[in-house]
């Protein structure tokens, strides 16, 4: 595990404004396609996902993972660093890596597109209507890009890439 901080130099020290916004539309739309995947299922339960999913996403993970982060009052490839700098106060970036949210970070957002998809599985088993297919291909299309392509590109620029554990650019 990599406990010495080295920072990679060609990183950005800010992200684009574009990135920002085109990060956080792809994690609204994975919570609205994921709500409508549950709510199929029961009401109740697609208010569930998207209630814990925003708390998760934007308060939980932001105090666990980004105030450890060099990005911490920064903006980072979806502006999380500024909004937890609103609400948190920075830790040390030396323990990063061993930090709850650095490994926690794959159960929630791979439970935020696990659910959602057996719940479509589900709906899907007592019938197949439009509605139903069009959520499942959006949910595909968007858990395919976000933990692919899209955290591929954010990483490869991150000040982090080389020190972070997660990182999808080795
Ligand atoms: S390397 Fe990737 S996962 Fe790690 S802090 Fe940077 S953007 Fe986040």
């Amino acid at each position: 595990m990599k406990k010495v901080v080295q920072l990679y130099e060609a990183g950005l020290e800010e992200y684009p404004v574009r990135d920002v916004i085109a990060g956080n539309l792809t994690m609204v739309a994975l919570i609205a396609a994921g709500t409508l995947a549950c709510w199929f299922i029961s009401p109740a339960f697609g208010i569930a996902y998207a209630a814990l999913s925003v708390v998760m996403v934007y308060v939980v993970m932001r105090r666990l993972v980004c105030t450890r982060c060099h990005y911490f009052g920064k903006r980072c490839g979806t502006g999380w660093g500024i909004l937890a700098a609103m609400w948190f106060t920075r830790g040390r970036i030396e323990e990063f890596n061993q930090s709850a949210g650095v490994r926690l970070a794959p159960v929630v957002y791979g439970l935020m597109a696990l659910l959602p998809l057996v719940a479509i599985t589900v709906a899907l088993l007592g019938g197949a209507t439009t509605s139903k297919l069009l959520v499942l291909g959006l949910l595909l299309a968007l858990s395919f890009y976000s933990m692919g392509p899209g955290r591929r590109r954010a990483c490869s620029v991150c000040k982090m890439r080389l020190f972070c554990k997660g990182s999808a650019a080795k």
